[in-house]
């Protein structure tokens, strides 16, 4: 078989367990997509040296039996995900030469599945962004059509699966970093509930919003990837406790579609059509469709570009020089400071930060902290009252398929307004999921959302499945 790199991991594990197929044989030919491809694409940043090592362990492994979950999958990280010894830059020049000194704890608990670490991936710079334009180490290309975006802010990570780099990819999503970028690529992204998945590890952007989660070719896949990572960890306070990680809710029958939100928000033609057609096959698998209403889900975008910005120049304080990365060396230690980051971080970082010591500013805190806060409790409300009707929500995943490379770069509103329909489920801390759903006229990729109530992660992928059933 030629297109190894092709293979969804369900089929790549029979035939691993069945012999007809080795780790190495694998990781090889996903090395030589990359190798082929990875020059016009920018989807890794780099591949990492010990990668067929790991695969030679993964077949010692799988021929006595004492193989995990994902032996010998090859897999890759955002490169905001930490993997002992490697560098992990976030795609920051301030932190280009930095090398994490731990393993997160999803990557501990891929690598105990067996799962081979092929590389890190590019994305916006500190995960900052919608189409990796952000990146200190240039764009990803989309792999359906290189003119075009892969998405942001974990471009990388969805174009690598999407070009056969990779049989699946971590991503973290705070406003919609890992469903945009998977809708734009046609390859199948999962935010996990709030608390699912350890952020120990991950770089924070926004604390009370980022999720690490799965990419991959079929929900199935992301539901493996899922199944493994989505552990109890001590070390994130966050972390839900085993008690409230049983199954909420039972069998999903009843999707409701918040109709106004999705009208009215600028929603390409074509979008819409497929998002309609999305609904019929959705009520051709025995789903009711249901209209609801999210009345604050129209001030969740205002909200999110406050209290994102907010957590980002708090979390961002701690590169500085002195304690990570790049140090730029100044007459004194003020001047110190302020070079490292004035030359360390990208414009659209500065921007961030400048705005969020501003809303956070005496003065001003109760102006914009404070009511984008209340805001955020309002949406949760919604949700809440929403999901007393119908067991998921569905909606577009983006507005419109993959912009040209260059389209947004000078306008950064209409960058923000890539995330309308994902930032909501990040304020509520809800799961969500985006599954390809079929072509536009021009031939890209375009993708379902669901979204299902808190600790309810199961009931997408049960949906996500029968979904992309044909
Ligand atoms: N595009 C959003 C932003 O720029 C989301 C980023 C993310 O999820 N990391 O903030």
């Amino acid at each position: 078989m030629n297109d190894l790199g092709m293979l969804t991991i369900r089929h790549a594990r029979e035939l691993l367990a069945g012999g007809e197929l080795s780790a190495l044989e694998l990781t090889e030919a996903c090395l030589k997509e990359v190798e082929k491809k990875n020059g016009e694409l920018n989807a890794y940043l780099e591949v990492f040296d010990d990668a067929r090592a790991a695969a030679k362990e993964a077949d010692r492994k799988l021929k006595t039996r004492t193989a995990g979950p994902l032996a010998g999958i090859p897999l890759a990280l955002k490169d905001n995900i930490l993997s002992k010894g490697k560098v992990a830059s976030a795609a920051s020049k301030i932190l280009s030469g930095y090398r994490a000194t731990y393993d997160a704890t999803a990557v501990k608990l891929l690598k105990e599945a067996g799962a081979i670490v092929l590389g890190r991936t590019n994305m916006d710079e500190f995960a900052m962004g919608s189409s990796t334009v952000n990146s200190a180490f240039g764009v990803t290309k989309n792999p359906h059509d290189p003119a075009r975006v892969a998405g942001g802010s974990s471009g990388g990570s969805a174009a690598a699966v999407a070009m056969g780099g990779a049989l699946g990819a971590l991503g973290s999503d705070t406003g919609g970093s890992i469903r945009q970028p998977a809708a734009f690529c046609g390859v199948v992204g999962m935010k996990p509930t709030y608390g699912m998945v350890s952020r120990f590890g991950l770089m924070a952007m926004g604390s009370s919003l980022d999720q690490i989660g799965p990419f991959a070719k079929t929900v199935e896949d992301a539901e493996t990837i899922f199944d493994v990572i989505a552990r109890h960890d001590s070390f994130d306070s966050t972390s839900l406790p085993d008690a409230m990680r049983a199954r909420a809710g039972g069998k999903t029958k009843a999707i409701g579609v918040p109709k106004a939100f999705v009208e009215s928000e600028g929603v390409d033609k074509g979008t819409l059509s497929n998002f309609k057609e999305s609904l019929g096959r959705l009520e051709a698998k025995g789903f009711s469709i249901k209209e609801i209403e999210l009345p604050h889900a129209r001030y969740a975008l205002a909200a999110y570009y406050i209290i994102m910005p907010a957590e980002v120049s708090a979390n961002l304080a701690r590169y500085d020089g002195v304690r990570y990365g790049e140090r730029v060396k100044g007459g004194d230690l003020l001047a110190t400071y302020m070079k490292t980051r004035g030359e360390g971080f990208g414009k659209e970082t500065r921007r961030r930060i400048l705005l969020g010591t501003y809303v956070l500013s005496a003065g001003y805190y109760d102006a914009y902290y404070g009511k984008a806060m209340g805001a955020r409790g309002r949406i949760k409300r919604d949700f809440e009252e929403a999901f007393r009707h119908v067991d998921a929500i569905a909606t577009p995943t983006t507005p419109s398929p993959a912009f040209m490379i260059g389209e947004k770069a000078k306008d950064p509103l209409s960058m923000y307004l890539e995330d309308i329909f994902t930032v909501p489920a990040n304020l509520a801390g809800l799961p969500a999921l985006s599954v390809p759903s079929g072509k536009s006229a021009e031939g890209l990729p375009l993708s379902l959302q669901l979204i299902a109530p808190y600790r309810a992660d199961r009931a997408l992928f049960d949906i996500g499945k029968a979904f992309e059933e044909r």
